[in-house]
């Protein structure tokens, strides 16, 4: 490997428009949670997503912990999930005294079955959490039908599909709340952070109150509730209004880097890429590939293979199902998920930087070939 040539998996676009704003945090001294950049972002996120409130947390996580919490579920609710996805959409249905219900994904998609969900409802259902996978949009067409007839709440985790769409109408505001992440490797960032939107008035007041640990407007330090500081600072509001401002330029990009991946891997009948539905706008957050069953090694050999010609890769999620975290609560026992299974096993992501370049995919392509071949 030549030196300087290694391909990250990931790297974030921060703009020339960031500084000036980032630069007037600074010399005003608005560097914490209040100043005008959090309202803006707050602003401008919610309305891209066609929401009507936008409340910033610390992060993603964070969203998703609020969100659950905004929902005031009774104890013991059980809240659907997919097997495949990250900790934190389990560990927000705890945090919230609720019930993390699994069910497997579209292997294709990778985006949670909608037959699965309407077969995993039961009279102590009360939400569904659909989890829009490396870009692509769970089908909430179905999930809304389903939730209508069962009278059920649907917090969307958008952290991984910023502007992806479902028949030309973006994730975020498709719910009763969505929460994005701004992590350093999404589709646009903070550095740290996370948003709910939500077109609730009531949902939005929660959420604003939970944030900052639940201070009474009329009686400060009198509280009724525990709340959390998962406060952003004005100083990352204004890396995400810079952000914001050039989010259709990221999602060009991603598209982009999706096709030209398309171009050079598609003929490759030993490796599955990433699909996108006729009624979906697919972000490709990041670029899966999914070995065949005939391929004589796993994920893990895969990413030793290639990080050896100097490309990056990181692993696929692994199943709720099968974390120690939650197998000793008593959650899953006994379950299993068998494409989720196999996406841990066989899958993992190339690089799908913001700034990769087509030689960059033309490097990452011959490595992929040479291995596989
Ligand atoms: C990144 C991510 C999160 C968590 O976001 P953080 O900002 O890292 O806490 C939640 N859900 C999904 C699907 C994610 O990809």
């Amino acid at each position: 490997m030549e030196p300087g040539s290694f391909i990250p998996v990931s790297e974030p676009l921060i703009g020339d428009n960031t500084l000036p704003l980032v630069k007037e945090c600074v010399e005003t001294g608005w560097v914490s949670s209040e100043g005008r950049f959090i309202p803006e972002f707050e602003g401008k996120w919610s309305q891209y997503c066609g929401a009507a409130h936008g409340v910033a947390v610390s992060n993603g996580t964070t969203a998703l912990q609020v969100a659950m919490k905004a929902l005031n579920l009774e104890p013991g609710s059980e809240v659907i999930i997919p097997s495949y996805t990250i900790i934190s959409c389990a560990i927000a249905v705890l945090e919230a005294d609720c019930v993390p219900v699994l069910v497997d994904c579209d292997p294709e998609t990778w985006c949670m079955d909608p037959d699965q969900v309407e077969a995993a409802i039961t009279s102590r259902t009360r939400a569904i959490m659909p989890v829009h996978m490396f870009g692509h949009p769970v089908d909430m067409r179905r999930i809304l039908k389903i939730a209508a007839r069962h009278d059920l709440r649907i917090v969307e985790d958008a952290a991984e599909a910023h502007g992806a769409e479902v028949e030309g109408r973006r994730v975020g505001g498709l719910g009763d709340m969505a929460c994005f992440s701004f992590y350093a490797n999404k589709i646009i960032t903070t550095g740290e952070g996370g948003m709910v939107v939500t077109s609730n008035d009531d949902y939005a007041d929660r959420l604003r109150s939970l944030r900052n640990l639940c201070f009474r407007p009329e009686r400060r330090f009198y509280h009724t509730e525990i709340g959390h500081n998962y406060r952003l600072t004005n100083l990352q509001a204004a890396v995400g209004v810079a952000q914001v401002n050039r989010v259709d330029d990221h999602i060009r990009r991603k598209r982009q880097m999706a096709k030209a991946y398309h171009e050079r891997l598609s003929e490759l009948p030993q490796i599955a890429l990433p699909v996108e539905r006729d009624w979906a706008k697919n972000v490709y957050w990041m670029y899966c590939l999914v070995l065949a069953d005939d391929v004589p090694f796993d994920a893990v050999e895969f990413a030793k293979r290639l990080r050896a010609k100097g490309i990056d890769t990181r692993p696929l999620f692994l199943g709720m199902h099968e974390q120690p975290v939650l197998r000793e609560r008593g959650l899953f026992a006994g379950s299993s998920y068998p494409v989720t299974e196999r996406l841990a096993r066989r899958g993992l992501y190339v690089p799908s930087g913001l700034t990769l370049t087509e030689m960059q995919i033309d490097r990452v392509c011959a490595a992929v070939r040479d291995v596989i071949s």
